[in-house]
Parts: C-alpha cells; structure tokens; sequence
C-alpha cells in the first residue's frame, strides 16, 4: 500500500506528517541565551519521562502511520543516560528511514562511533560562534574547544555532520561568513536559523532577527554567487549552494518565510506530550495512553485525531501580529 496515496496522519489543511522529533529529556548543559530559562531549576521528574521502551513503542505507532523520519533532540540528549540504546531500537523499526540527533556536541566525542554503530544516519550539532568568550557569553558555559572537537571527530568518522547556527543581530550577526568558509572548507551544510520567539528568557524581538535575506545579501556581498538548490519543500531549511561548488547552506527563515502550509512535523516531549506545532500551547498527553494500557490500535487513533487538530501555525500569528517573546520554550518542546 502506497502512503501517498493514503496518507494517515493528515491535518485539516491537507498536511501530511512524516517527521517526528522526539524530545528525550529538558535538561540541559547548556544555558543558550535564546533557550533555555535563566537558572531554570523546574526540571520535569524523572519518573515522569517516558522510558526508551515506551517511546520505542510510540515511534513504531507513528511509524505505522506513515511516519519515514526521526530526530532526537532535548534539552541535551547527551546528557540523558545511554541516549544510543535509543537510537539502536529505533533505528531498527521497519520502514522508518533515518534517525537523526541534535546536540549541542559537549559530550559528544566520545559517542560518536558508538552513535553510529548503533544506527545514528546523521547528526545536527548545534555552534553559534567561532569566538570561544562569545560561547560562553551565549551559552553559560565554556565549551568552545569540546564542541569543535566533536565536529571534527564526526567528520573523521565519517557521520554526516550539519550544524545548526542560531543567528542573533549584534551577538553573532558578524560571523556569517566565518560559518560560510565553514561550510565551504569541511562541506558540512551550516542551517542558519531565524531567532524564534521559543525563548525562556524572554529576549525575543523582531530586532534580533536577522532575515534569510539579509543573510543572503551579506553572503552574496562576500562570496561569489548563491543558487537555490530547489530541495524538499516540506524542509524548513531552504538550500543553496555556491557557483564554483564548494559548500552548503541552508537557511531557516520561520520568521520572515514561514513554511507552515508545507509543514510535515509533530513533536513529543520528554513527558509523552505530542505537539503538533512549535508555536502552539495546546498538547495531547500520549503517556496516559500508555499509562492506562491503551493498545496499539487506541493510541493510533487518538494520534490520528489528535494531528487533525494541528493549527495553521506560525504563519496566523505574524498575521494577527501577535508575535511575542516565550510562545513556547524550546527546551521543554524540543527544537
Ligand atoms: N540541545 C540540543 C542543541 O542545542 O542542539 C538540542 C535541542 S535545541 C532546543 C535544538 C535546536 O534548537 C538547536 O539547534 C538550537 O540552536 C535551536 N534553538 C533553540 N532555541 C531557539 C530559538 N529561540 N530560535 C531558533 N532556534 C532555536
Ligand atoms: Fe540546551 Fe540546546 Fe537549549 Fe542550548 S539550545 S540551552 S544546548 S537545549
């Protein structure tokens, strides 16, 4: 049976879900300035985090509804215990196609060959900054030289490395081009991201942003010329390579091109709570469901209905202009 033609998790705009992000703790290492609460002490309880034998069974049910691609992410993945256990299960589930990790690479190292061993098809590492003060100005800590040391290591094993890069104006706006010889020089694609307002600090403003075209515009200035690669238009990152072929970037715009008619994400948080949009309060709690030992079938159901619900998405608020700081915080939701 073909799921295009009989898609089943489809949202009342006609969207399909194919890609599930899966948020396994919201703690963290890190306290990025566009993240994470300020001494954010109100962690979820561990009893109340899904295992990895339930989420293992969730994934098989979304997989079963059509779901083809996996992402875990946080809080810090790394820092919860022996997140490649993980990985191996559900890296196994039939017809499921990658499972990928976003990190932010601080305890990354030494699991990079273990990752891939167990199935990890590639990796997001998160590096706003080249300037090891200004990594720790914009996330709390001192860990430049650990996360640099990760990407190289990922690239030497050969585990396809993208980086993601939160651009903020007049905290790393002067680095575009640093990340764009970056990219141009090891061939890992660097996604540039809008600020959202996902933050638990409150920061958020339209001043912060720094548009994709903008961005193009610097980069254009300074390199020689950017061509679309026309990928996936339900990827939030829009491609480009260079003229002569060295590098790849991707950019993010959810501020300035919001992408939500194309949108084909649902999330689950740590504490088994199914998101079916970044920008959205309203959340189905799939761990009752587990909780109550409701069956596969039961679950699919709820599930089904639940994505039928999915709002319009970000791009309704930026028409209401209602865009405001913390409409959700990034690292309970999971980026
Ligand atoms: N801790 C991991 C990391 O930092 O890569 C995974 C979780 S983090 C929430 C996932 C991604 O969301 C990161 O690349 C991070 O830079 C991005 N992110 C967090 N807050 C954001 C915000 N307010 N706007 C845009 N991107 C954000
Ligand atoms: Fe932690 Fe990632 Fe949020 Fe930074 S972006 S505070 S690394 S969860």
């Amino acid at each position: 049976m073909c799921l295009e033609n009989n898609p089943n998790l489809v949202d009342s705009f006609g969207r399909i879900a194919k890609k599930l992000r899966i948020s396994i703790t919201d703690r963290c290492n890190m306290q990025c300035v566009y993240c994470m609460p300020s001494n954010n002490t109100n962690w979820l309880e561990q009893d109340n985090l899904l295992t990895y034998e339930q989420i293992t069974r969730l994934a098989k049910i979304f997989v079963s509804l059509g779901i083809q691609k996996i992402k875990i992410t946080g809080g810090e993945p790394t820092v919860r215990g022996n997140v490649e256990d993980l990985v191996k299960s559900l890296s196994s589930i039939e017809g499921l196609r990658s499972v990928t990790l976003t990190t932010n690479g601080i305890l990354l190292k030494n699991k990079i060959k273990i990752l891939k061993e167990s199935g990890l098809d590639s990796i997001n590492i998160s590096l706003d900054t080249f300037k090891p003060d200004r990594f720790k100005a914009m996330s709390g800590i001192d860990g430049f030289y650990k996360v640099m040391d990760a990407i190289n290591t990922a690239l030497d094993e050969n585990l396809p490395v993208k980086i993601n890069t939160v651009i903020m104006r007049g905290w790393n706006d002067d680095e575009i081009s640093h990340f764009v010889r970056f990219s141009r020089e090891t061939g890992c694609i660097v996604k540039f991201i809008e600020f959202m307002p996902l933050d638990g600090t409150g920061i958020w403003s339209k001043g912060l942003v720094v548009s994709k075209k903008e961005m193009i515009e610097k980069i254009n200035n300074d390199f020689c010329k950017l061509n679309p690669i026309g990928n996936d238009k339900a990827d939030p990152a829009r491609l480009y390579s260079f003229e002569d072929g060295k590098g790849t970037l991707g950019f993010i715009p959810s501020i300035t091109e919001p992408f939500c008619q194309n949108c084909d994400r649902v999330r689950i948080t740590a504490d088994g709570r199914l998101y079916t949009c970044l920008f959205e309060k309203k959340n189905y709690d799939l761990k009752r469901l587990l909780d109550e030992g409701k069956s596969d079938a039961e679950i699919s159901e709820y599930i089904r209905k639940c994505i039928t619900e999915k709002p319009e998405g970000i791009i309704k608020i930026i028409r209401k202009h209602d865009l405001r700081p913390t409409i959700n915080v990034m690292n309970t939701i999971g980026g």
